[in-house]
């Protein structure tokens, strides 16, 4: 990945290149800043250059053998670390036991976060982490001798999902670092990473990408009109995943709408076990996904007021969403549309404010009960 497939950055990839030119490469750093922000491809893009045969001013050459192999993520110098869900049953341990599909799907777009990677593994919902056995393969892997002679590097994304055996070994690892070789974090937030690891980084901090810069890069990655990219960047507010997300819509959405209609199925029947269960069920999504959860029955109610009483056209549905309506919309309606409306912009502002999303979504399955008898 060359630095000019990065969106945006541009004053950390100028940063990142004079500190190769004047050798002054640390050991250790952190790329931190929110979701959507290109960490990942920038920290690809600066191993590629550290590994490149002939690195120009600006950029990788992206033709010497060391750039080809980073391009294709075959490179035996580059390692990538990055939470799993582990499972005894696919013998899924580790990072290496994911590669093929990690590879794959890092190919195909390299702008994702940890629910579109979870979605790819068809784990969403399960609890992803770097356990303790990465440190091993860590280990493992930093006792090879240097292919091309130059660094090896150790990309670690979403250190905040290392649990604490794994990341007690990895400090150890920053504190007494093999020879010639570069750890580069990719976080999203510290809060859950040791202290202790933190103060062992050099910290470079990512900001929010232009919505100009999300718009181009979509516009030419996905081949949308100017007016669908413009729309998608601005309600993606810096985040270029969410950008992403929304243009490609189709899978992500599903999940929304599978645990919408579960949740409203569970409402309206006020059974209490199956209340529990889908309220349990979006409570163990990361907290981006319960967000675009309730943004999403915000919408699913707008939409349903607007077949009720504007009988306008419902160009902003999907097929299963349409048929989905035809049959709810009629439960929202004058009696409950304000209430409704009004819980889930709280359990949206809550959920900003780090509340319990397990008790939340408990308390808002049982309000919807009562809601929804109003509306019958
Ligand atoms: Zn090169």
């Amino acid at each position: 990945m060359l630095f000019k497939e990065v969106v945006g950055n541009k004053e950390i990839k100028a940063a990142l290149i004079k500190e190769v030119k004047a050798d002054r490469v640390s050991h250790a750093q952190m790329f931190l800043g929110p979701e959507g922000t290109a960490k990942l491809p920038l920290a690809t893009a600066f191993a590629q250059y550290l590994l490149c045969d002939n690195p120009g001013r600006n950029d990788a050459c992206g033709d010497c053998p060391n750039c080809k192999k980073v391009e294709a993520l075959t490179h035996p110098d580059l390692h990538f670390v990055y939470p799993i869900v582990k499972s005894k049953k696919k013998h899924i341990a580790s990072s290496k036991d994911c590669i093929k599909e990690w590879n794959a799907f890092f190919l195909k777009e390299p702008n994702f976060a940890l629910r579109n990677w979870l979605i790819e593994l068809d784990e969403l919902g399960k609890n992803p982490v770097i356990a303790v056995e990465e440190s091993q393969q860590i280990l493992k892997r930093l006792a090879l001798k240097s292919f091309s002679g130059k660094y090896k590097i150790m990309i670690i994304w979403l250190p905040e999902k290392m649990n604490p055996s794994a990341a007690n070994k990895l400090l150890k690892l920053l504190e007494e670092p093999p020879e010639k070789t570069v750890f580069i974090l990719v976080s999203d937030s510290v809060e859950t990473i040791l202290p202790t690891i933190i103060s062992r980084t050099q910290i470079k901090r990512i900001p929010s990408l232009q919505t100009e810069e999300i718009s181009d890069y979509i516009k030419k990655k996905f081949k949308v009109s100017d007016e669908v990219a413009q729309s998608a960047a601005n309600l993606s507010q810096g985040n270029l995943t969410e950008a992403i997300d929304l243009v490609q819509g189709a899978e992500s959405q599903n999940i929304y709408f599978d645990l919408f209609v579960k949740l409203m199925r569970a409402a309206y029947t006020a059974n209490p076990m199956d209340l529990m269960a889908v309220s349990d069920e979006i409570a163990s999504c990361d907290k981006e996904t319960q967000k675009n959860f309730v943004k999403y029955g915000l919408h699913i109610f707008r939409e349903s007021m607007i077949q009720n009483y504007m009988k306008g056209e419902l160009a902003n549905l999907r097929d299963n969403e349409l048929e989905f309506l035809k049959k709810f919309a009629r439960f929202i309606n004058n009696h409950n549309i304000t209430e409704l409306m009004e819980e889930f912009n709280l359990a949206h502002y809550h959920l900003e404010r780090n509340a319990s999303a397990k008790i939340l979504f408990a308390d808002l399955s049982i309000k919807l009960t009562k809601l929804i008898k109003k509306g019958v």
